[in-house]
């Protein structure tokens, strides 16, 4: 019976394996994270919910469109009317209903999923992969797809000691990401951001602040989710984050005025948005055995290119290298 490992249960992860499923019955996801969703992600703080990942998506293809309008009618996306009265937002934003994080535990259900599992060493075999991670466990399967940000790929390859050849590795490598500081404040009363709640900045050390209440995913109590701009994120990594946090709160006085706030968290990603992709959907590696890259780095990126890179890792794998 062939079966597929998945290493990353994000976005791009989730998809392959339910497509997958629809071919194979041994498909396995292990993330090193305690939940899924990589960078789809929701923190419940007391009554209320805040996205301190992605914040939105748009829809510019058709296939995507689609998985969109699933998404809404069983209830788990809504539109985030960004585009009325903005000359910056034309096409419409989408928002979990529940925070971004549902989408992900949407897309979850029913996989075989091993969380806690973070793959230290990948290893060839005569027919297959064998993956050992960091708590001991061994996972064997036909096929690999990694979905991780490229330069941990580039880390798990070399601590496994696996040479990809030339042209792999120049993809691999030519993938960059920006890092960035997310803050979520609770607040005690309503922020005084205006419709529909969000603010965008060119320069400074904030790039984006979003009212999570406004937003529509945390109806019970008000809480402001604000990303540091890359630059910021990228000098202020490794300080004390919540001085950082404190900082970055401040800053917003006008919009989240100093009583107002009961906490601070913050969230440190060093790979948030993929800056420099590789233009196709995925990676395939010229090992023996079918080894696929993929995720945000490949393609258009973001929340759609991840799905995109999902869905073509899977075609591929069912096509290509695994006839059924
Ligand atoms: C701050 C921020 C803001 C963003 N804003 C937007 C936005 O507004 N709109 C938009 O469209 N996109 C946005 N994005 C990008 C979007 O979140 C990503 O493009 C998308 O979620 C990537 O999905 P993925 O599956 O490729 O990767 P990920 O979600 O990163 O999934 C990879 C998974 O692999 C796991 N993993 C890593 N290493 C290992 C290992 N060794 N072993 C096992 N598991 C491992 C991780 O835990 C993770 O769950 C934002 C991202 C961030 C961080």
């Amino acid at each position: 019976m062939t079966s597929v490992l998945i290493i990353g249960a994000g976005l791009a992860g989730l998809t392959a394996a339910r497509e997958l499923t629809r071919h194979y019955r041994n498909v396995t996801l292990l993330d090193k994270g305690r939940g899924v969703g990589g960078r789809l992600a929701t923190r419940r703080i007391e009554q209320s919910r805040a996205d301190h990942g992605a914040q939105y998506f748009s829809a510019k293809t058709p296939p995507f469109q689609k998985q969109v309008n699933e998404w809404m009618q069983a209830g788990l996306v809504n539109e985030w009317p960004l585009q009325e009265g903005s000359t910056e937002f034309q096409h419409p934003r989408y928002v979990g209903a529940n925070g971004m994080n549902a989408i992900a535990k949407h897309l979850a259900r029913d996989l075989d999923i091993r969380t806690g599992e973070r793959a230290v060493r990948l290893v060839a075999q005569d027919s297959g992969w064998r993956v050992e991670t960091e708590v001991g466990t061994t996972y064997q399967a036909d096929a690999l797809l990694i979905t991780i940000p490229a330069p941990q790929v580039l880390a798990l390859l070399s601590e496994s000691g696996i040479d990809l050849n030339s042209t792999g590795l120049s993809v691999l490598k030519s993938i960059e990401y920006q890092p960035c500081i997310a803050v979520m404040a609770l607040l005690n009363q309503p922020s005084h951001l205006p419709a529909p709640g969000y603010l965008k900045y060119e320069e400074g050390p904030v790039a984006w602040v979003a009212d999570n209440q406004q937003k529509g995913i945390s109806p019970n109590q008000p809480s402001v989710t604000i990303h540091a701009s890359h630059p910021y994120s990228e000098a202020h990594l490794e300080e004390d984050m919540n001085a950082v946090g404190r900082e970055l709160v401040n800053h917003l006085a006008d919009w989240i005025p100093a009583g107002s706030v009961d906490s601070v968290q913050v969230h440190r990603w060093r790979y948030s948005n993929a800056e420099r992709r590789h233009p196709e959907a995925y990676l395939a590696a010229a090992t023996s055995q079918p080894l696929l890259f993929g995720g945000d780095g490949f393609g258009i990126g973001n929340v759609e290119g991840a799905v995109l890179s999902g869905l073509a890792m899977a075609e591929s794998l069912v096509s290509r290298l695994l006839p059924t």
